[in-house]
């Protein structure tokens, strides 16, 4: 049986408005929660989850990206949704909670939820080669090579007692390594972050179990995105003129 033209038309008619309707409830929901949209979206992985393998296995980035970072960062909207908020960006919000016990809960999971997103940008399969350009040099200027630096930041992770990260940092116009436990970051202590790797056991148990020295070496040499590491620095250090 054909369709009658003029009967389609009012369907299709019918079927935009009913379209129309839909995004604008759905663009309301959003935008009408009492305290503004969600802050914090997943960002999603710049490549796929067994790419990083076999540094980091799929199975743990499985866990890591759709249970521990998806977890952390519904809480933190859960926490921060109708909390006055609103309008802040991710990294106002962590700054305005750090180091306000009243509010620990919603620095931990909002500081996690963006300390993940950075580390997984920080890695690439393939990585690891050596950084180049203003960074390369810096680096040289800081720690006395790119060799040097490495054992250092491996000397880092190795004594973070406990859960927390190992990061490269700009602090003050200078490159340093330095570390933060549970949630903590460089971004609640005035320093930009640069680079980091999640020394969390549940970023390197199934793989390492408990050689977490092991795993930071090979993110080292294998998975480091140096090139997202320049353009953070570069962003962050305007050209000399
Ligand atoms: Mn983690």
């Amino acid at each position: 049986m054909l369709t009658h033209p003029v009967f389609n038309k009012r369907l299709m008619a019918r079927s935009s408005v009913l379209v129309t309707c839909a995004l604008a409830a759905l663009f309301l929901v959003q935008c009408s929660d009492g305290g503004g949209s969600a802050i914090f979206v997943m960002e999603p992985l710049p490549y796929s989850l067994d790419a990083l393998a076999p540094t980091i296995s799929a199975d743990t980035m499985g866990f890591h990206y759709d249970k521990h970072y998806a977890g952390y960062v519904k809480k933190a909207n859960e926490l921060t949704k109708g909390k006055g908020f609103a309008g802040k960006t991710a990294e106002a919000l962590i700054q305005a909670t750090a180091g306000d016990a009243s509010k620990a809960a919603v620095f931990n999971n909002a500081a996690q939820a963006w300390n993940h997103a950075y580390f997984f940008k920080c890695l690439k399969p393939d990585g690891g080669s050596a950084p180049e350009g203003l960074l390369a040099e810096m680096i040289d200027a800081a720690f006395g090579g790119f060799v040097e630096f490495k054992a250092l930041f491996i000397t880092a992770a190795k004594d973070q007692f406990g859960s927390g990260w190992v990061w490269l940092v700009l602090d003050e116009g200078k490159l340093a390594v330095v570390t933060s436990a549970n949630a903590d970051t460089p971004l609640a202590h005035g320093m930009i972050p640069l680079f980091t790797v999640d020394v969390w056991e549940h970023a390197y148990y199934l793989d390492y179990q408990n050689r977490r020295v092991d795993f930071v070496k090979s993110v080292l040499d294998n998975l480091a995105n140096w090139d997202f590491v320049a353009a953070q620095l570069e962003k962050a250090q305007p050209p000399k003129v």
